[in-house]
């Protein structure tokens, strides 16, 4: 099963991945996470990523697209995969487009989760991820929120608010998303694995996306 999940940033593609992740089986690859645990771990790759992640731009193409080549590529990707933050432009997704076709690997499902801007600022200004880099959990303050205050549920780490959330950044964030992501939906859309869900709850969608993909195989 191999799923790329679209949607601006705060549309729940990193919550509906965990979802899937746990239901078939598969990996979820975020290129937010990889970039931030470059920056966490102080690599080259992380000094350059973290000025464009704090301003709500986009990492250059260039970077992006040595990361994800690499990591299509180990063997825990063989079973199937979910891309979440990637493609996130026309040249990203031209270029996934070449890698699978070398490897002989079609995708299952490209899902364009669909949220009104008002809630996404909402679910922004709202959001906790846990500090450790090796786990990197997601809570927010209102509809998710930590057993203890400040902890990570899951392993113990402090919980923060990422750089990249504050307000103008998150403004920024969306602008950049307008721009240079929301024409990935064109460019998939009258492809026969596009899917496009309303994403108020990540429940519903996983559900969606179940049955859209045991219908693409029958
Ligand atoms: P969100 O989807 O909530 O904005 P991500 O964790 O996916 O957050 O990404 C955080 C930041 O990492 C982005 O604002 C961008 O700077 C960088 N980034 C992540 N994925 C990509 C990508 N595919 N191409 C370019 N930059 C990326």
């Amino acid at each position: 099963m191999r799923i790329i999940l679209l949607g601006a940033p705060g549309a729940g593609k990193g919550t509906v991945a965990e979802l899937l992740m746990e239901k078939f089986g598969i990996k979820q690859i975020s290129t937010g996470d990889i970039l931030r645990g470059e920056v966490k771990n102080g690599t080259e790759l992380g000094a350059v990523a973290a000025g464009y992640m704090n301003r709500g731009e986009l990492v250059p193409d260039s970077l992006i697209l040595k990361i994800m080549e690499k990591r299509l590529m180990q063997d825990d990707c063989r079973k199937g995969f979910i891309l979440d933050g990637f493609p996130r432009t026309i040249s990203q997704a031209e270029s996934l487009d070449m890698t699978l076709a070398k490897l002989s690997r079609k995708i299952d499902a490209v899902v364009n989760l669909e949220v009104p801007e008002d809630v996404i600022l909402k679910r922004l200004t709202s959001r906790r991820t846990c500090a450790n880099p090796g786990c990197q959990a997601i809570y927010n303050i209102h509809s998710k929120p930590t057993k203890k205050e400040g902890i990570c549920d899951k392993c113990g780490s402090p919980t923060i608010q990422r750089d990249d959330e504050t307000e103008d950044a998150i403004r920024q964030r969306l602008a950049t998303y307008q721009e240079k992501t929301a024409p990935l939906i064109n460019y998939y859309k009258d492809n026969p694995v596009f899917l496009s869900v309303p994403s108020l709850r990540p429940e519903p969608v996983v559900d969606a996306i179940t049955k859209f993909t045991e219908k693409q195989a029958s």
